[in-house]
């Protein structure tokens, strides 16, 4: 017997980080701990939990299906669940996506849309078609693909010399604009460098992957419609495919079911996860137009799809995945992301112009606050600080670095919403008495 087994938690630097808090339940948007605290997730359990913890429908949807089918493989066989869940998922997708493809997580559809789009240029008789184009400051997972077209950084260094080589372009970062310019005054400049890229190598490029409308784990960075529809036109006029991450943006994050529909495009392929189940089991999705995937139909056996994962499909995920639909059709959720999406605007409104916050911005029901320090980024010593700050008043937040964010379920009511923003205000004095101190953050840094 091997009694020395531990658990090895991720993101996790055992040396400096506290011990991880034991979460016996969860009920709406609270965490209870086993040391008797209760926590507001105002992060809804790394973006995933949409409709709150434990959502009566979608729970019961679980235990239903516990009663038919647990797992079934889904090469050769098909069930209820998933079929139910792709008529269901018809009514949002953006137009001509009409393919659906399962795998496990965000990472794995994402993983799955870079090799579709390569092999289906491969399949289409232009096999030099194969370059990927990624924006600064990605983030599409952790898996060697995802890791590739996510930009550099300390999660990717170790694995540098396994990385393919991807084309990087600007992103619109409009805080830190990557050229220069001022977003009242500027025509989407940024957006060049991939209009000259896509120009010359475009006999090379099989496609192009974002993260549309909102880069999550870079910074929360939230990028003008203009860029996303730019980036689509240039997809079009050039012939490369289109590839929306709305890993983090899909169902309902940015204030319609999916960023592509905010920005009015529709992409060529779709990743999709996190919020599909409603937070409650792992499922990745990729779906795609029919251009795409009939140039995988064919009697020679080289051009099929040879990709699968063993829980791809699993029954008791589509079924909660359908029940998440269904709350989509039988609750007010869209109103409830409306009201998120006011507090956020307004909330960020009053922390902007406040010494120690360089920028605020917001789309649907996420929010972020980009503080000043001379460390900035994912391993600002900001962070530690604030995760202790907001756990001691009673709430879960994570700050990328020296970016505080707000990305909660969309069941938190109005009051404990105002109640993180009041805790976060209660933050920067911390800040600033960092600073003073000399100890952590600088005004004059950006
Ligand atoms: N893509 C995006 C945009 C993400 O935000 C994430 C995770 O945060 C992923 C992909 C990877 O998803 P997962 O952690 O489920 O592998």
């Amino acid at each position: 017997m091997n009694s020395r087994l531990q658990i090895w938690h991720p993101f996790t630097q055992e040396a400096v980080d506290p011990p991880p808090l034991r979460v016996d339940r969860a009920e709406g948007v609270y965490l209870y701990t086993s040391d008797g605290r209760r926590l507001i997730d105002g992060i809804s359990s790394w973006w995933v939990n949409i409709h709150g913890h434990c959502h009566p429908a979608i729970m019961a949807a679980i235990a239903e299906q516990t009663k038919k089918l647990d797992h079934v493989l889904l090469a050769g066989f098909t069930h209820h669940g998933v079929e139910e869940l792709c008529s269901r998922l018809r009514r949002f997708l953006p137009a001509g996506l009409e393919h659906l493809f399962f795998s496990d997580n965000g990472s794995t559809a994402v993983e799955v849309a870079l090799k579709m789009a390569v092999q289906y240029w491969r399949n289409s008789g232009r096999p030099k078609k194969q370059g990927i184009v990624a924006l600064e400051h990605a983030y599409h997972g952790d898996t060697v693909g995802a890791m590739s077209v996510s930009a550099p950084s300390s999660f990717t260094d170790p694995f540098r010399s396994f990385l393919f080589p991807v084309h990087r372009v600007h992103s619109a970062y409009c805080f830190r604009c990557p050229v220069g310019k001022v977003r009242a005054t500027c025509s989407i400049d940024c957006v060049d460098q991939l209009a000259r890229l896509l120009e010359e190598k475009h006999d090379e490029i099989a496609a192009v992957i974002v993260e549309p409308l909102l880069q999550g784990a870079g910074g929360m960075i939230v990028h003008p419609v203009e860029f996303l529809q730019q980036v689509r036109r240039l997809c079009s006029e050039f012939d490369v495919l289109l590839i929306a991450d709305e890993v983090l943006t899909g169902f309902g994050r940015t204030g319609k079911m999916f960023a592509s529909e905010v920005a009015g495009i529709a992409p060529d392929l779709i990743c999709l996860s996190k919020g599909i189940t409603g937070g409650a089991l792992p499922m990745g999705a990729t779906a795609c137009t029919s251009r795409i995937h009939d140039a995988f139909v064919s009697h020679d056996r080289s051009r099929t799809f040879w990709h699968g994962h063993s829980y791809t499909g699993n029954p008791l995920a589509a079924a909660a995945a359908v029940a998440s639909l269904r709350v989509f059709e039988e609750e007010p959720v869209f109103d409830r992301i409306a009201t998120i999406a006011q507090i956020h605007s307004a909330r960020l409104e009053q922390l902007r112009g406040h010494e120690a916050v360089g920028d605020v911005r917001s789309i649907g029901t996420v929010g972020a606050v980009e503080l000043y320090a001379d460390d900035a980024g994912y391993l600002s010593k900001l962070k530690p600080v604030l995760y202790d700050f907001f756990l001691n008043s009673g709430i879960l937040l994570r700050p990328l670095g020296n970016i505080i964010y707000v990305l909660p379920p969309y069941v938190i009511t109005r009051d404990e919403l105002n109640y993180i923003y009041d805790r976060i205000a209660n933050s920067l004095e911390v800040v600033q008495e960092l600073r003073a101190a000399g100890k952590h953050a600088s005004g004059a840094a950006k």
